[in-house]
Protein backbone atom coordinates (compact mmCIF):
# COMPACT_ATOMS: atom_id res chain seq x y z
CA UNK A 1 0.00 0.00 0.00
CA UNK A 2 2.91 2.21 1.07
CA UNK A 3 4.08 2.28 -3.12
CA UNK A 4 0.98 3.01 -4.13
CA UNK A 5 0.25 5.83 -1.94
CA UNK A 6 4.20 6.91 -3.25
CA UNK A 7 2.98 6.19 -6.54
CA UNK A 8 -0.22 8.63 -6.43
CA UNK A 9 2.58 11.48 -4.61
CA UNK A 10 4.81 10.91 -7.94
CA UNK A 11 1.73 11.81 -10.08
CA UNK A 12 -0.01 8.18 -11.00
CA UNK A 13 -3.84 8.40 -11.21
CA UNK A 14 -5.09 5.23 -9.40
CA UNK A 15 -8.29 3.11 -10.13
CA UNK A 16 -11.65 3.66 -8.85
CA UNK A 17 -10.62 0.24 -6.87
CA UNK A 18 -7.21 1.05 -5.49
CA UNK A 19 -9.22 4.74 -4.22
CA UNK A 20 -11.34 2.46 -2.49
CA UNK A 21 -8.47 0.20 -1.18
CA UNK A 22 -6.94 3.23 0.56
CA UNK A 23 -10.20 4.95 1.77
CA UNK A 24 -10.24 0.88 3.92
CA UNK A 25 -7.43 1.08 5.49
CA UNK A 26 -7.14 0.69 9.37
CA UNK A 27 -5.79 3.22 11.70
CA UNK A 28 -2.68 2.08 11.94
CA UNK A 29 -2.17 1.85 8.53
CA UNK A 30 -3.70 5.10 7.69
CA UNK A 31 -0.59 6.47 9.22
CA UNK A 32 1.29 5.93 6.47
CA UNK A 33 -1.77 7.95 4.30
CA UNK A 34 -1.49 10.97 6.62
CA UNK A 35 2.50 11.03 6.73
CA UNK A 36 2.28 11.18 2.90
CA UNK A 37 -0.48 13.84 2.84
CA UNK A 38 1.11 15.79 5.25
CA UNK A 39 4.35 15.46 3.34
CA UNK A 40 2.72 16.72 0.56
CA UNK A 41 1.15 19.65 2.10
CA UNK A 42 3.84 21.43 3.54
CA UNK A 43 5.83 21.00 0.42
CA UNK A 44 2.84 23.05 -1.54
CA UNK A 45 1.91 25.41 1.74
CA UNK A 46 4.67 24.97 4.40
CA UNK A 47 3.49 24.69 8.34
CA UNK A 48 0.85 27.15 7.34
CA UNK A 49 -2.66 27.55 8.29
CA UNK A 50 -5.45 29.92 6.61
CA UNK A 51 -7.64 31.39 8.84
CA UNK A 52 -10.77 32.59 7.02
CA UNK A 53 -13.64 34.24 8.53
CA UNK A 54 -17.41 33.23 7.72
CA UNK A 55 -20.43 35.71 8.23
CA UNK A 56 -23.62 33.80 7.46
CA UNK A 57 -25.94 36.63 6.96
CA UNK A 58 -28.88 34.74 6.76
CA UNK A 59 -30.96 31.57 7.58
CA UNK A 60 -33.53 31.71 5.22
CA UNK A 61 -33.46 29.10 2.34
CA UNK A 62 -35.80 28.49 -0.68
CA UNK A 63 -33.90 24.74 -1.01
CA UNK A 64 -35.18 22.01 0.98
CA UNK A 65 -32.10 20.03 1.40
CA UNK A 66 -32.55 16.62 2.91
CA UNK A 67 -29.82 16.62 5.81
CA UNK A 68 -29.80 20.58 6.32
CA UNK A 69 -31.21 22.16 9.39
CA UNK A 70 -31.35 25.03 7.27
CA UNK A 71 -34.28 23.68 3.99
CA UNK A 72 -37.14 25.59 3.68
CA UNK A 73 -39.52 22.86 4.92
CA UNK A 74 -37.88 23.09 8.28
CA UNK A 75 -40.82 25.17 10.18
CA UNK A 76 -39.52 25.22 13.39
CA UNK A 77 -36.38 26.97 12.51
CA UNK A 78 -36.16 31.35 13.86
CA UNK A 79 -35.29 32.70 10.65
CA UNK A 80 -32.68 35.73 10.45
CA UNK A 81 -31.26 38.32 7.89
CA UNK A 82 -28.58 40.63 8.66
CA UNK A 83 -28.59 44.01 6.74
CA UNK A 84 -26.11 45.34 4.56
CA UNK A 85 -24.65 47.88 6.44
CA UNK A 86 -24.61 45.29 9.69
CA UNK A 87 -22.43 42.53 6.98
CA UNK A 88 -19.92 45.50 6.27
CA UNK A 89 -19.64 46.39 9.62
CA UNK A 90 -19.06 43.01 10.37
CA UNK A 91 -16.57 42.44 7.49
CA UNK A 92 -14.62 45.59 8.06
CA UNK A 93 -14.15 44.66 11.98
CA UNK A 94 -12.95 41.08 10.88
CA UNK A 95 -10.67 42.68 8.30
CA UNK A 96 -9.54 45.16 11.51
CA UNK A 97 -8.76 42.01 14.11
CA UNK A 98 -6.61 40.47 10.98
CA UNK A 99 -8.59 38.48 8.72
CA UNK A 100 -7.11 38.53 5.16
CA UNK A 101 -10.04 36.13 3.57
CA UNK A 102 -14.16 36.87 3.93
CA UNK A 103 -16.69 33.97 3.12
CA UNK A 104 -20.35 35.65 2.98
CA UNK A 105 -22.64 32.58 3.63
CA UNK A 106 -25.73 32.30 3.31
CA UNK A 107 -29.49 29.80 2.84
CA UNK A 108 -30.21 30.34 -0.93
CA UNK A 109 -32.13 33.26 -0.02
CA UNK A 110 -32.91 35.30 -3.00
CA UNK A 111 -33.58 38.46 -0.63
CA UNK A 112 -30.55 39.61 -1.64
CA UNK A 113 -31.00 40.36 -4.89
CA UNK A 114 -27.20 40.42 -6.94
CA UNK A 115 -27.50 44.39 -6.56
CA UNK A 116 -27.72 44.20 -2.74
CA UNK A 117 -24.88 41.10 -2.76
CA UNK A 118 -22.44 43.32 -5.36
CA UNK A 119 -22.84 46.91 -2.90
CA UNK A 120 -21.88 44.55 0.02
CA UNK A 121 -19.06 43.27 -2.08
CA UNK A 122 -17.49 46.60 -3.54
CA UNK A 123 -18.04 48.54 -0.30
CA UNK A 124 -15.97 45.79 1.72
CA UNK A 125 -13.66 46.03 -1.17
CA UNK A 126 -13.45 49.89 -0.59
CA UNK A 127 -12.14 49.44 2.58
CA UNK A 128 -9.74 46.41 2.19
CA UNK A 129 -8.21 43.69 -0.27
CA UNK A 130 -9.74 41.36 1.47
CA UNK A 131 -10.44 38.12 -0.69
CA UNK A 132 -14.19 37.73 -1.12
CA UNK A 133 -15.75 34.29 -1.14
CA UNK A 134 -19.49 33.67 -1.88
CA UNK A 135 -21.13 30.90 -0.94
CA UNK A 136 -25.25 32.12 -1.78
CA UNK A 137 -26.04 29.02 -3.74
CA UNK A 138 -27.02 28.23 -7.41
CA UNK A 139 -27.78 31.41 -9.58
CA UNK A 140 -27.77 31.81 -12.59
CA UNK A 141 -24.82 33.02 -14.70
CA UNK A 142 -25.52 36.28 -15.02
CA UNK A 143 -25.50 36.80 -11.51
CA UNK A 144 -22.47 34.74 -11.03
CA UNK A 145 -20.83 37.29 -13.90
CA UNK A 146 -22.32 40.59 -12.18
CA UNK A 147 -21.05 39.40 -8.80
CA UNK A 148 -17.67 38.80 -10.24
CA UNK A 149 -17.80 41.85 -11.66
CA UNK A 150 -18.29 43.62 -8.25
CA UNK A 151 -15.11 42.30 -6.77
CA UNK A 152 -15.79 39.13 -5.56
CA UNK A 153 -12.85 36.46 -6.01
CA UNK A 154 -13.82 33.06 -4.64
CA UNK A 155 -16.69 30.96 -4.86
CA UNK A 156 -17.91 27.99 -2.56
CA UNK A 157 -20.42 25.54 -3.47
CA UNK A 158 -20.28 21.58 -2.73
CA UNK A 159 -20.93 19.03 -4.97
CA UNK A 160 -22.24 16.57 -2.08
CA UNK A 161 -21.86 13.65 -3.54
CA UNK A 162 -20.66 12.51 -6.64
CA UNK A 163 -23.40 9.93 -7.34
CA UNK A 164 -25.93 11.34 -9.25
CA UNK A 165 -28.87 9.49 -8.22
CA UNK A 166 -28.30 10.11 -4.77
CA UNK A 167 -27.73 13.74 -5.36
CA UNK A 168 -31.27 14.47 -7.24
CA UNK A 169 -32.98 12.45 -4.45
CA UNK A 170 -31.60 14.81 -1.91
CA UNK A 171 -32.52 17.89 -3.36
CA UNK A 172 -35.77 17.72 -4.88
CA UNK A 173 -35.80 21.19 -5.65
CA UNK A 174 -32.64 21.12 -8.04
CA UNK A 175 -30.45 18.66 -9.59
CA UNK A 176 -26.85 17.11 -10.28
CA UNK A 177 -26.75 18.81 -13.56
CA UNK A 178 -27.79 21.99 -12.33
CA UNK A 179 -25.35 21.95 -9.59
CA UNK A 180 -22.50 20.93 -11.68
CA UNK A 181 -23.47 23.71 -14.53
CA UNK A 182 -23.02 26.21 -11.63
CA UNK A 183 -19.50 25.04 -10.50
CA UNK A 184 -18.25 24.73 -14.26
CA UNK A 185 -20.28 28.76 -14.88
CA UNK A 186 -18.42 29.79 -11.80
CA UNK A 187 -14.85 28.48 -13.61
CA UNK A 188 -15.70 29.74 -16.91
CA UNK A 189 -16.06 33.27 -15.52
CA UNK A 190 -12.77 33.29 -13.53
CA UNK A 191 -13.77 32.78 -9.72
CA UNK A 192 -11.66 30.82 -7.72
CA UNK A 193 -13.61 27.76 -7.27
CA UNK A 194 -13.94 25.29 -3.88
CA UNK A 195 -16.41 22.34 -3.91
CA UNK A 196 -16.38 19.25 -1.20
CA UNK A 197 -18.84 16.52 -0.54
CA UNK A 198 -20.12 15.13 2.72
CA UNK A 199 -18.68 11.78 4.28
CA UNK A 200 -21.90 9.46 5.41
CA UNK A 201 -24.65 10.06 3.75
CA UNK A 202 -27.10 7.53 3.89
CA UNK A 203 -26.81 5.52 0.72
CA UNK A 204 -23.15 6.24 -0.01
CA UNK A 205 -20.42 4.14 -0.58
CA UNK A 206 -16.78 3.92 -0.20
CA UNK A 207 -16.77 3.84 -4.49
CA UNK A 208 -19.01 7.20 -3.88
CA UNK A 209 -16.48 8.67 -1.88
CA UNK A 210 -13.81 7.30 -4.72
CA UNK A 211 -15.65 9.20 -7.06
CA UNK A 212 -16.26 12.25 -5.45
CA UNK A 213 -12.50 12.40 -5.16
CA UNK A 214 -12.42 12.40 -9.43
CA UNK A 215 -15.10 14.61 -9.47
CA UNK A 216 -13.07 17.45 -7.46
CA UNK A 217 -9.85 16.38 -9.68
CA UNK A 218 -12.26 16.56 -12.97
CA UNK A 219 -13.41 19.88 -12.27
CA UNK A 220 -10.12 21.41 -11.18
CA UNK A 221 -11.44 23.08 -7.73
CA UNK A 222 -9.41 25.05 -5.94
CA UNK A 223 -10.95 24.51 -2.34
CA UNK A 224 -12.39 21.47 -1.45
CA UNK A 225 -14.25 21.03 2.01
CA UNK A 226 -14.74 17.76 3.35
CA UNK A 227 -16.57 16.91 6.04
CA UNK A 228 -18.67 14.87 8.07
CA UNK A 229 -22.59 14.31 7.47
CA UNK A 230 -24.40 15.41 10.80
CA UNK A 231 -27.86 14.53 11.58
CA UNK A 232 -30.64 16.89 11.97
CA UNK A 233 -33.30 16.24 14.24
CA UNK A 234 -35.85 18.40 12.03
CA UNK A 235 -34.93 17.47 8.84
CA UNK A 236 -35.91 13.43 7.25
CA UNK A 237 -31.96 12.12 7.78
CA UNK A 238 -32.36 12.89 11.31
CA UNK A 239 -32.55 9.33 12.47
CA UNK A 240 -29.31 8.43 10.42
CA UNK A 241 -25.94 7.99 12.21
CA UNK A 242 -23.26 11.04 11.41
CA UNK A 243 -20.43 10.48 9.19
CA UNK A 244 -17.27 8.93 10.45
CA UNK A 245 -14.15 11.23 11.32
CA UNK A 246 -11.95 8.89 10.24
CA UNK A 247 -13.37 8.50 7.18
CA UNK A 248 -13.47 12.30 6.65
CA UNK A 249 -9.48 12.49 7.79
CA UNK A 250 -8.74 9.75 4.72
CA UNK A 251 -10.66 11.59 2.23
CA UNK A 252 -8.76 14.79 2.64
CA UNK A 253 -5.42 13.05 3.06
CA UNK A 254 -6.34 10.90 -0.57
CA UNK A 255 -7.49 14.28 -1.87
CA UNK A 256 -4.06 16.39 -1.02
CA UNK A 257 -1.90 13.13 -2.41
CA UNK A 258 -3.89 13.20 -5.65
CA UNK A 259 -4.73 16.63 -6.28
CA UNK A 260 -2.12 18.00 -4.39
CA UNK A 261 -2.78 22.24 -5.08
CA UNK A 262 -6.58 23.00 -3.56
CA UNK A 263 -6.97 24.30 -0.16
CA UNK A 264 -8.04 21.95 2.46
CA UNK A 265 -10.08 22.60 5.42
CA UNK A 266 -10.35 21.11 8.41
CA UNK A 267 -14.40 21.45 8.13
CA UNK A 268 -16.38 23.01 10.79
CA UNK A 269 -18.52 19.35 10.70
CA UNK A 270 -14.87 17.56 11.96
CA UNK A 271 -14.54 20.01 14.52
CA UNK A 272 -18.12 19.55 15.82
CA UNK A 273 -17.53 15.78 16.12
CA UNK A 274 -14.70 16.46 18.43
CA UNK A 275 -12.96 13.32 17.53
CA UNK A 276 -8.97 12.76 18.04
CA UNK A 277 -9.58 13.62 14.04
CA UNK A 278 -10.19 17.32 14.37
CA UNK A 279 -6.78 18.32 15.27
CA UNK A 280 -5.06 15.30 13.13
CA UNK A 281 -6.77 16.58 10.13
CA UNK A 282 -3.79 18.95 9.92
CA UNK A 283 -1.21 16.60 9.81
CA UNK A 284 -2.98 14.42 7.34
CA UNK A 285 -3.70 17.30 4.51
CA UNK A 286 -5.77 20.55 5.74
CA UNK A 287 -4.34 23.40 5.39
CA UNK A 288 -7.65 25.77 6.33
CA UNK A 289 -9.59 26.83 9.05
CA UNK A 290 -13.06 29.23 9.15
CA UNK A 291 -13.94 30.80 12.29
CA UNK A 292 -17.63 32.37 12.41
CA UNK A 293 -17.37 36.11 12.79
CA UNK A 294 -21.01 37.09 12.54
CA UNK A 295 -22.95 38.37 15.87
CA UNK A 296 -23.55 35.85 18.21
CA UNK A 297 -27.01 36.32 18.52
CA UNK A 298 -27.00 34.91 14.70
CA UNK A 299 -24.94 32.11 15.11
CA UNK A 300 -27.22 29.76 17.17
CA UNK A 301 -30.08 29.98 14.33
CA UNK A 302 -27.89 29.10 11.41
CA UNK A 303 -28.71 25.70 12.62
CA UNK A 304 -26.95 23.74 9.64
CA UNK A 305 -26.68 20.51 12.16
CA UNK A 306 -26.63 20.76 15.99
CA UNK A 307 -23.60 22.53 17.93
CA UNK A 308 -22.10 24.01 20.82
CA UNK A 309 -21.48 27.78 21.10
CA UNK A 310 -18.41 28.08 22.43
CA UNK A 311 -17.31 31.54 23.46
CA UNK A 312 -19.26 34.96 23.58
CA UNK A 313 -16.25 36.86 22.54
CA UNK A 314 -15.31 39.73 20.17
CA UNK A 315 -13.87 38.59 17.10
CA UNK A 316 -10.56 39.68 18.16
CA UNK A 317 -10.52 37.68 20.57
CA UNK A 318 -11.72 34.88 19.17
CA UNK A 319 -9.33 35.18 16.54
CA UNK A 320 -6.56 35.80 18.95
CA UNK A 321 -7.53 32.35 20.57
CA UNK A 322 -7.92 30.12 17.18
CA UNK A 323 -4.31 31.96 16.60
CA UNK A 324 -2.80 30.61 19.67
CA UNK A 325 -4.80 26.85 19.42
CA UNK A 326 -3.22 26.56 16.15
CA UNK A 327 0.43 27.67 17.26
CA UNK A 328 0.25 24.96 20.67
CA UNK A 329 -0.54 22.29 17.68
CA UNK A 330 3.19 23.49 16.28
CA UNK A 331 1.28 25.07 13.15
CA UNK A 332 2.55 28.67 11.53
CA UNK A 333 -0.67 31.33 10.88
CA UNK A 334 -0.76 32.22 7.73
CA UNK A 335 -0.78 36.54 7.43
CA UNK A 336 -1.84 36.20 3.36
CA UNK A 337 -4.88 36.06 1.51
CA UNK A 338 -4.55 32.06 0.35
CA UNK A 339 -5.11 32.76 -3.02
CA UNK A 340 -5.66 29.53 -5.13
CA UNK A 341 -2.10 28.05 -5.91
CA UNK A 342 -1.11 27.47 -9.73
CA UNK A 343 1.03 25.04 -10.28
N1 LIG B 1 -26.71 27.34 0.85
C1 LIG B 1 -25.36 27.25 0.39
C2 LIG B 1 -25.07 25.91 -0.23
O1 LIG B 1 -25.81 24.97 0.03
O2 LIG B 1 -24.10 25.84 -0.99
C3 LIG B 1 -24.34 27.52 1.49
C4 LIG B 1 -24.73 27.18 2.88
S1 LIG B 1 -24.87 25.44 3.22
C5 LIG B 1 -25.47 25.46 4.86
C6 LIG B 1 -23.15 24.98 3.43
C7 LIG B 1 -22.85 23.52 3.50
O3 LIG B 1 -23.39 22.97 4.69
C8 LIG B 1 -23.42 22.63 2.42
O4 LIG B 1 -22.62 22.65 1.27
C9 LIG B 1 -23.46 21.25 3.08
O5 LIG B 1 -22.38 20.44 2.65
C10 LIG B 1 -23.28 21.57 4.56
N2 LIG B 1 -24.31 20.88 5.35
C11 LIG B 1 -25.64 21.08 5.32
N3 LIG B 1 -26.27 20.22 6.16
C12 LIG B 1 -25.30 19.46 6.74
C13 LIG B 1 -25.31 18.40 7.69
N4 LIG B 1 -26.44 17.95 8.20
N5 LIG B 1 -24.13 17.86 8.04
C14 LIG B 1 -22.98 18.32 7.52
N6 LIG B 1 -22.90 19.32 6.62
C15 LIG B 1 -24.06 19.89 6.22
FE1 LIG C 1 -30.20 25.66 1.89
FE2 LIG C 1 -27.54 25.25 1.59
FE3 LIG C 1 -28.92 24.10 3.61
FE4 LIG C 1 -29.35 23.26 1.12
S1 LIG C 1 -27.39 23.11 2.28
S2 LIG C 1 -30.94 23.71 2.65
S3 LIG C 1 -29.10 25.16 -0.01
S4 LIG C 1 -28.56 26.26 3.31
Amino acid sequence: MKELIYKIVEGYEPTLDEMEKILSLNEEDAEVLFKAADEVKKRYFGNEVHIRGIIEFSSYCRADCYYCGLRCSNRSLPRYRMDKDEIIECAKEAVDAGYRSLVLQSGEDLYYTKEIIGEIVERIKEYSDVAITLSIGERSFEEYEYLKEKGADRFLMKHETADESLYNSLHPHSSFKNRIGCLKNLKTLGYQVGSGFMIGLPGQTLRTVAKDIMLLKELDVDMAGIGPFIPHKDTPLGKYDAGSAFLTVKAVALTRILLKRPHLPATTALGVLNTKYKDKVFFAGANVIMQKVEPHKYRRLYEIYPKDIKFEKSIREERKKLENYLLSLGLEISDSRGDALKI
